[in-house]
């Protein structure tokens, strides 16, 4: 198949990490940013063709993982609400909150639905009038267009009985907030090639000059990603920073502008609590207030629930690149995709999850 075949040619790969390997004179840290590129990374293991001096760092990318605790707690609160549908992606379901998960309220007689889009939820808001059906809306700059046009088609429509429950994030604040963190151990980024379609590559070239550091906008095959360490490293042994598209037949400097015009139009930027990480400023999306009465954070009132992490899991550390699943003493023995401790042993996209299923022999002995 064009553009998959191609990009998952085993005498591609080996050719460029053979190149990796003679261009490669010092010991280099790259993070990969999104949570697709990790599961690429594991599943094929590229690690395993790069050379010792490579280190690979798992960022933040991964929406399932980053989504804050009491963002969680409220979704939960919400989803128990009597009246309400309560709509989602599947991976969201099994997030653990502070007491409880999405699979907890739905199996204690909870009316939530796994959907695959935003537009299923006003199909289900126009066929149950007497109900209010709210969508959790979570995700980066590639999931939150779907869901403008959602909320703006329910406006258009008067569909009065849709909400969103918004926690979205983007990702150039995050990079910065990562770079500001003392102990950031970062030296080169392979962009969000999927991010980077919607919002283009352009916007992180003040990153790159700013931190004087090489970011590869980058796919999601191996073939994508090997090229993009490549990249990377060319940038990083001749002493070069600057921004680099490997993912063109996808991305262009520009992104898309029908889909940044809907995203100004439905959302403002806000401060955004990201799990594992904190607070980082002007981080995120909320609805703006011609959208208010759309949004279930201000239409529904929860009691707030204390905040209680898991003492052990250590997946802030891992989401900053400082430590990796073999460093948390629960890996593959409390913590499992089906027991989840932490976020980022729930999607397929974290990266706990990603060494269980693919690199088992992490376990901790
Ligand atoms: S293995 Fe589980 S407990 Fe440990 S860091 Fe990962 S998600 Fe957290």
């Amino acid at each position: 198949m064009k553009y998959l075949d191609e990009f998952r040619n085993e005498v591609q790969a080996s050719i460029l990490a053979e190149r990796i390997k003679r261009a490669t004179k010092h010991s280099w840290r790259i993070m990969e940013v999104c949570g697709g590129q990790t599961h690429t990374i594991m599943q094929y293991g590229l690690q395993d063709l790069l050379p010792a001096e490579i280190e690979l760092l798992h960022g933040p990318g991964c929406p399932v993982c980053v989504t804050g605790l009491e963002v969680i707690d409220k979704a939960i609160a919400i989803a128990s609400s009597k009246n309400v549908i309560f709509c989602s992606y599947g991976d969201m379901l099994r997030v653990p909150g502070s007491r409880s998960d999405l699979f907890d309220v739905k199996a204690a007689g909870g009316d939530v639905r796994i959907v695959y889009s935003p537009l299923d939820c006003l199909k289900i808001a126009a066929e149950n009038p007497s109900k209010q059906v709210v969508f959790f809306a979570i995700g980066f700059e590639t999931t939150a267009p779907a869901n403008a046009m959602a909320v703006k088609q329910a406006k258009r429509t008067n569909l009065d009985n849709f909400y969103l429950l918004v926690s979205h994030v983007t990702v150039p604040p995050v990079i910065r907030g990562l770079m500001d963190f003392s102990d950031s151990r970062v030296q080169g980024f392979l962009g969000p090639g999927h991010v980077c379609s919607v919002m283009g590559w352009g916007q992180y070239e003040e990153l790159s000059e700013r931190y004087k550091i090489p970011i590869v906008v980058t796919g999601f095959e191996p073939v994508d990603i090997l090229e993009g360490i490549l990249k990377v490293v060319h940038q990083l042994e001749t002493g070069k920073s600057f921004v680099e598209n490997q993912y063109s037949r996808a991305v262009t400097k520009q992104g898309n502008a029908a889909a940044q015009a809907v995203l100004d139009e439905v959302f403002v930027v806000c401060d955004q609590h990201w799990r594992g990480l904190g607070l980082i400023p002007k981080s995120g999306y909320k609805l703006s207030p011609e959208y208010a009465s759309h949004d279930a954070d201000l239409v529904f009132s929860t009691n707030a629930e204390p905040i209680r992490e898991s003492s052990i899991c250590i997946s802030g550390d891992i989401l900053k690149g400082i430590r990796k699943p073999k460093d948390c003493p629960a890996f593959g023995r409390e913590c499992t995709p089906e027991q989840p401790l932490g976020a980022t042993m729930v999607s397929s996209e974290g990266t706990c999850a990603a060494y269980f299923r693919y690199g088992r022999l992490e376990i901790c002995s």
